[in-house]
């Protein structure tokens, strides 16, 4: 409800840099400035850099809940130059590193799915082909078998779908010369939001420059219309507590 940007909650969300600004609208559609965002020389190169958020995180506490919500991974095309690159490649965890990281993740969650596919193969092991041609063809069991079979083939892809913040490379000093917020608008935003943080003045200024039409400020009327929903809600609340009290009463 505040115009500062509430940098305490990107704790450790965000590279602790002092050249910040704040930008609307999603990361594919940045302009970037033709030079490497570390070193500062030209360059037309270009990294994409990834990163896992929560799904809640850029949120505010009380609209979040304890609950597991899962997670995002959010890419942005940053330019840097050739020297930068290798050197990112050289810091960046490897392929190797990663997919281990994933099969472990994988093999855990894997554990639920031999259950039904277990089940499944007994099932069909045990089907008796129909000895005379009025014998029941075993299309039960089949349909079990079947049923089962997907169960365990959803449990396998649901695995593997959420593994897939393994394969996110951790931050190289490199990457984290520019770095990115998850999405901090609020419930009545009409556009996503985050907060940048450069290594490098130079490349800062050229990045807010190309940036300039995108910049939030916060918006007085949005203010307000966030205000009046809150009233809204704890004139509810306070209405349904004197009903249940008078329901009780
Ligand atoms: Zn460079």
């Amino acid at each position: 409800m505040s115009g500062t940007p509430p940098v305490d909650r990107l704790d450790g969300l965000l590279a602790p840099h002092a050249n910040r600004v704040e930008l609307t609208g999603p990361l594919r559609s940045l302009a970037f400035p033709n030079r490497c965002a570390n070193c500062g020389v030209a360059t037309t190169g270009r990294l994409p850099v990834r990163k896992v958020f929560a799904r809640n995180a850029g949120y505010r506490r009380w609209a979040s809940s304890r609950r597991y919500a899962g997670y995002r991974i959010d890419t942005a095309r940053v330019p840097y130059c050739h020297a930068c690159l290798a050197q990112d490649a050289r810091e960046r965890d490897s392929l190797a590193l990663r997919w281990r990281r994933r099969l472990g993740g994988m093999l855990i969650r894997f554990f639920p799915a031999v259950f039904p596919l277990g089940f499944a193969v007994y099932l069909l092991a045990t089907i008796e082909p129909p000895t005379h041609p009025g014998d029941p063809a075993g299309g039960f069991e089949r349909a079990l078998a079947l049923v089962c079979a997907l169960s365990g083939a959803g449990l396998l892809a649901y695995a593997w779908w959420d593994t897939r913040n393994c394969m996110v490379p951790k931050q190289t000093n490199v990457t984290l010369a520019f770095d990115f917020s998850p999405d901090v608008s609020d419930i009545l935003d009409h556009a996503q939001r985050r907060i940048y943080a450069m290594r490098d003045a130079a490349f800062a200024d050229a990045f807010t420059a190309l940036n300039r039409d995108r910049i939030w400020r916060p918006d007085p009327a949005a203010v307000r219309a966030e205000k009046r929903v809150w009233i809204a809600c704890l004139v509810f609340l306070a209405l349904a507590a004197i009903g249940a009290a008078v329901l009780n009463g």
